[in-house]
């Protein structure tokens, strides 16, 4: 079995004291690739020393998080860094996506003005390279879906082309159509899909499996039976397995069909 998770934060502080053995636990169970996000110039060094250390198994992106937007006057000055690191990636990296970039008005809205700006910049940075995105949206969905719709609409225009995951995706069948319907959108399934009373069950029941990703987003968002626990890029495992559930697959298949559409996605 292969399988690809598309949102490990493997790099983070939680997982300094055994990296290499968390690494280790993916590999066992089939986990090819990780992608890596990236969140802001504080880890931005953890993620490319992960990157040149291991770039076989991960592959890094590049972009500024909604979240880091927040309370930071310097926002800018990182929304430039991330173009720099882009146009002139560390000697021997290559990034794989601009991500993870978004909206979060969960935390605050005193905000939105910022990240809203440096989301639809980054958005037309990733046109202008023909990179994809891996997007992240909390309590902000009514904007997330009309700039997504205006700057698809705005790169085909160009002749450019904006796509990508929508990360952490646990909303209903009825988004998932809409997002569907404005370009080409994977869908990021990960340890929310496993909890009881879950929303995107429901979704991903309906789902086209060609349209769906698996991610981990670990430290956060364990899936169970590890739920309260930290979560790691291993458990994607565990995510592979309910979506199989969900649609009377087998696991192998949803690895396999999963996998592929990250492929493409990310040109791996
Ligand atoms: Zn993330």
């Amino acid at each position: 079995m292969q399988l690809i998770d598309t949102h490990s934060h493997i790099y983070a502080e939680e997982f300094d004291e055994d990296r290499g053995e968390a690494l280790a636990r993916a590999r066992e169970r089939g986990v090819e690739y990780l992608l890596l996000p990236a969140i802001d110039s504080e880890s931005h060094q953890r993620l490319i020393d992960l990157a040149v250390a291991e770039p076989e198994m991960c592959r890094p992106m590049m972009g500024l998080h909604p979240t880091s937007v927040n309370e930071n006057p310097r926002w800018r000055e990182e929304l430039a860094m991330v173009e720099r690191y882009l146009a002139e990636p560390p000697e021997g990296l290559k990034f794989c996506g601009v991500g993870e970039i978004g909206l979060d008005y969960y935390w605050s809205r005193d905000y939105v003005a910022e990240q809203r700006e440096a989301f639809i910049a980054q958005c037309r940075m990733a046109a202008r390279l023909d990179m994809p995105v891996a997007i992240h949206t909390r309590a902000a969905w009514e904007d997330m879906c009309e700039i997504l719709e205006a700057e698809t609409a705005r790169a085909a225009e160009r002749g450019e082309r904006l796509r990508g995951v929508l990360h952490a995706y646990s909303e209903s069948a009825e988004l998932y159509h809409r997002m569907k319907g404005c370009g080409d959108w994977l869908f990021g399934i990960g340890g929310v899909v496993t909890y009881k009373k879950s929303v995107v069950a429901a979704a991903v029941a309906e789902m086209a499996i060609e349209d769906i990703v698996l991610e981990t987003d670990c430290p956060y968002l364990t899936p169970v039976p590890h739920r309260g626990k930290r979560n790691e890029s291993a458990y994607v495992s565990h995510v592979c397995d309910k979506v199989a559930e969900l649609k009377g697959m087998s696991p192998e298949q949803v690895a396999e069909i999963t996998s592929h559409n990250a492929r493409r996605m990310f040109s791996i």
